[in-house]
């Protein structure tokens, strides 16, 4: 395989019924790099990654991970294959301590085992008998990502992981995503938070009306000031 980028996404398209959503999305993920898209709110990040995940039914282009088509697949076998989302809400399971989250998504074949996510999250190790529903915003968070690491992803999709966190919180996610990097996990990250980005992410793409319509590395970023500021209204 090259060369070619792990995640190479050309042409996307989607629709949510008969609204069309995303307009010939193009985007790619290196082998170790970590990506961010950014874009005001109904910019269509999400729906970007619903669609990469197999969760809209109604998509058209392409999108390759690790030379495959996702497109057409089912969501479990995208997931089998590598792709782990840290969904906006979270999605873990309220009823279940956060041991029993961790245990039921985890895989063998993943290189992160519940035990090696109580030093890496200490502050989940704290909680592990606790059920997720009683954790703060915070440690749910850091749950979401822990048990996304169990499913043995070779690509990490993250969507929203700071909003409506405390800043001391996000400082410590980012510490965290900063860590998975050096590890060599890439990641997809959507992200309305600047810093974030600029703090985790090697590229970034900005998002409009379901294409990308700017995309360049964090010193491109910080050269762009008129394009970021028009693309990223703060609600
Ligand atoms: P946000 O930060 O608000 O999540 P986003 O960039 O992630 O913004 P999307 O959630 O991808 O945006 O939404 C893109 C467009 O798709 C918006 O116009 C939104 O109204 C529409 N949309 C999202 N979800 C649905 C749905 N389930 N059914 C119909 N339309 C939807």
């Amino acid at each position: 395989n090259g060369g070619a980028p792990l995640l190479d996404v050309a042409g996307l398209h989607a629709w949510y019924g008969k609204s069309h959503i995303l307009h010939g999305l193009s985007l790619e993920v290196g082998a170790a790099e970590t990506v961010a898209l950014l874009g005001r709110n109904g910019a269509g990040k999400t729906t970007t990654m619903r669609a990469l995940c197999g969760l809209l039914p109604s998509v058209r282009g392409s999108a390759r991970f690790g030379g495959t088509e996702l497109l057409g697949r089912p969501p479990h076998a995208i997931a089998r294959s590598g792709l782990s989302l840290v969904p906006e809400h979270r999605g873990i399971f309220a009823s279940l301590t956060v041991e029993e989250n961790l245990r039921i998504a985890h895989r063998r074949s993943s290189r992160w085992s519940p035990e090696a996510a109580w030093a890496m999250f200490p502050a989940l190790a704290d909680r592990r008998r606790t059920p997720g529903g009683k954790l703060s915003g915070g440690e749910q968070q850091m749950l979401a990502i822990a048990r996304a690491l169990m499913l043995g992803p070779r690509l990490l999709l993250l969507d929203e992981p700071t909003e409506g966190l405390a800043p001391v919180i996000v400082e410590r996610l980012v510490a965290l995503l900063r860590n998975l990097k050096a590890g060599g996990l890439p990641m997809l990250l959507v992200e309305q938070n600047l810093d974030v980005c600029r703090a985790v992410a090697d590229r970034h793409a900005i998002l409009d009306e379901g294409r990308v319509i700017w995309a360049g590395d964090t010193a491109a970023l910080a050269a762009a000031g008129g394009v970021v500021s028009r693309h990223l209204t703060l609600e």
